[in-house]
């Protein structure tokens, strides 16, 4: 039997749109196939940071990873531009990481030095210089380490605009087809089994987030939900991102504010939780006294795909031929999808080359 396609990817998360993309791009005839809607599990949920600082820092094994994706965002934003018509609302303002003590400001003044001293831009800020950039911040702060070069995007435009790049490429998108399981002859991926028949492919590519281990039982991906919510004020109160311990406010387009993120791990659980809400509220309230004026717009849930080394897996399963896995990104899949997305279709495009050789 033939296949007929080059490439299945199991899953439509902002991971396996950006594959799905870059396979295209690359003329490969590929099918994604979604067991609800695109984008709608924990890609619609995150917040938008491109924190390759902020998140990994300079002594991170992933953060020569992380920089190259947050790099590849300018280009990308206009590419997919011009192919979904989808405007990622990529905004450059950098993040502040906040102190309140003296004790974090030592330590986030050693972690400046140390970015700086590997020529990363980073700076420290003093109290006086943080509240003239963002005067909307508590006057009892004492300084903040200021990423200039860590972004934000929108995660659902952004994964829109890789789902409509990847229809513009040619691949053909299923919504509410369920993968059961893989096809397989002995050792060798053939395809997939769905909810309703089986379907041939060189490769498959599973990129499920953490569902993709009820696919792959031995991936034994951790899930971690993480609550998040929006206000919306009647004039800007912040222009970069600000953090303090594990509570971001995000500044996004006409004047709303994204609060996250809570971390639970080891539940699928998806309810919005007042516990949740006043953690959340709290911290953001300490960072930014005026944002008890702003209005309620929404609160929400994701769960986040752990895996248990906590790296994500790119590349090749290393006993079943022809299947590739994408998963495990954790709290930065919106930063890692761009370099995700050409790692895997690189890895397939050589391997073709090689087989045809
Ligand atoms: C609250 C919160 C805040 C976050 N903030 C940020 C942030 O600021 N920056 C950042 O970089 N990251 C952030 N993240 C992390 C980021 O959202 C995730 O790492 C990323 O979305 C994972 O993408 P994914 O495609 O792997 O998974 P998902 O988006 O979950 O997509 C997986 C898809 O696969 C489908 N699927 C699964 N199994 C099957 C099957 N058998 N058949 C067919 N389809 C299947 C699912 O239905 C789902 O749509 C945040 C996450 C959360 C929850």
């Amino acid at each position: 039997m033939s296949s007929t396609y080059d490439a299945i990817v199991i899953g439509g998360g902002v991971i396996g749109c950006s594959i799905a993309y870059q396979l295209s791009k690359k003329q490969k005839k590929v099918l994604l196939l979604e067991k609800g809607r695109v984008g709608e599990k924990a890609s619609s949920a995150a917040a938008g940071m491109l924190g390759a600082q902020m998140e990994f820092g300079v002594d991170h094994p992933l953060f020569p990873l992380a920089k190259r994706s947050r790099q590849m965002f300018g280009a990308l934003s206009q590419e997919l531009y011009a192919v979904s018509g989808v405007d990622i609302e990529l905004i450059e303002n950098g993040i502040y990481e906040l102190s309140y003590t003296d004790a974090e400001s030592d330590q986030l003044q050693k972690r400046a030095a140390r970015e700086a001293f590997y020529g990363e831009s980073v700076g420290w800020l003093s109290s006086e210089e943080v509240l003239e950039r963002e005067p909307a911040l508590s006057s009892d702060i004492k300084g903040a380490v200021y990423f200039p070069s860590d972004g934000q995007v929108s995660p659902i435009k952004l994964t829109k605009a890789f789902l409509e790049g990847s229809r513009f490429y040619g691949t053909e998108v299923r919504e509410y087809t369920e993968v059961m399981r893989l096809a397989q002859n002995g050792d060798q991926v053939t395809g997939v089994e769905t909810n309703t028949e089986t379907i041939l492919a060189q490769q498959v590519i599973l990129a499920g987030g953490v569902w993709s281990s009820s696919i792959l039982p031995p991936l034994g991906m951790v899930p971690v939900k993480g609550e998040c919510l929006s206000f919306t004020t009647s004039g800007p109160l912040l222009t970069g991102t600000i953090k303090y311990k594990n509570v971001y406010v995000v500044p996004k387009p006409n004047n709303r504010l994204v609060i996250g993120a809570t971390s639970i791990p080891h539940t699928f659980d998806e309810k919005v939780t007042c516990a949740g809400m006043i953690e959340l509220m709290e911290r953001a309230r300490q960072m930014v006294p005026g944002i008890e004026e702003a209005a309620f717009e929404k609160a929400w849930t994701g769960i986040r795909p752990q895996t248990k080394e906590g790296r994500p897996y790119i590349g090749h399963h290393p006993q079943i031929e022809g299947l590739l896995v994408a998963a495990g990104h954790f709290r930065n899949g919106i930063l890692l999808s761009p370099i995700t997305g050409t790692m895997m279709a690189d890895q397939i495009e050589r391997e073709v080359l090689l087989n045809e050789a």
